[in-house]
């Protein structure tokens, strides 16, 4: 039997030293992995009557827009500043060292619609919370938000349940 989390590689020091990096390029070269994490994905959304999934710039894109397909739904990408032409708003978040910034483009999302947040990692939860805030901000149902991998001791994950958005992951 398949398990997802044989599938991701530990890189020590990277990006910088002290970081353990869960590199998720093994799990996407794979096409049994890839295709069981989005079909768990799936099957754990399919009651929430969605009308769309937001993805996360860059990783995010790869499994929202794999399972917004699958559903049927179509996909609303969260990218990092400078990205997106047109209308956007805009939300920035700590990162360890500095902040960063995530934009969506509010002509293309309609006050009311029940979303899914989906990303390839949770850690400390800044990414997540800054594109739930986005989300919000458009007025959008965020019916949950689902992750391949949680690390729960960096707290991300609960902080995402604290503003009323059911979390599930595949790999904590
Ligand atoms: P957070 O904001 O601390 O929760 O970090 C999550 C964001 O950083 C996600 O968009 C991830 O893609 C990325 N990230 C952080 N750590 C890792 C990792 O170990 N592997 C892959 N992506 C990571």
């Amino acid at each position: 039997m398949l398990k997802l989390e044989d599938h991701i590689r530990l890189i020590p020091d990277y990006p910088k030293p002290g970081i353990q990096f869960r590199d998720i390029t093994p799990l996407l070269a794979n096409r049994v992995a890839f295709n069981i994490a989005i079909d768990k994905i799936v099957s754990e959304v399919t009651h929430e009557g969605l009308d769309a999934v937001a993805g996360i710039d860059a990783r995010g894109f790869i499994f929202g827009a794999a399972v917004a397909s699958a559903l049927g739904l179509g996909f609303i990408p969260i990218r990092k500043s400078g990205k997106l032409p047109g209308n956007v708003i805009s939300e920035s978040y700590d990162l360890e060292y500095g902040q960063d910034t995530l934009e969506i483009s509010i002509d293309d999302v309609e006050a009311g619609q029940r979303v899914l947040l989906i990303d390839d990692l949770i850690a400390t939860g800044g990414t997540a919370l800054a594109a739930l805030k986005l989300l919000k901000r458009c007025e959008l149902d965020v019916v949950g938000a689902s992750f391949v991998v949680d690390l729960p001791s960096l707290g991300g994950s609960k902080k995402i349940i604290e503003q009323g958005t059911a979390v599930s992951s595949l790999i904590s």
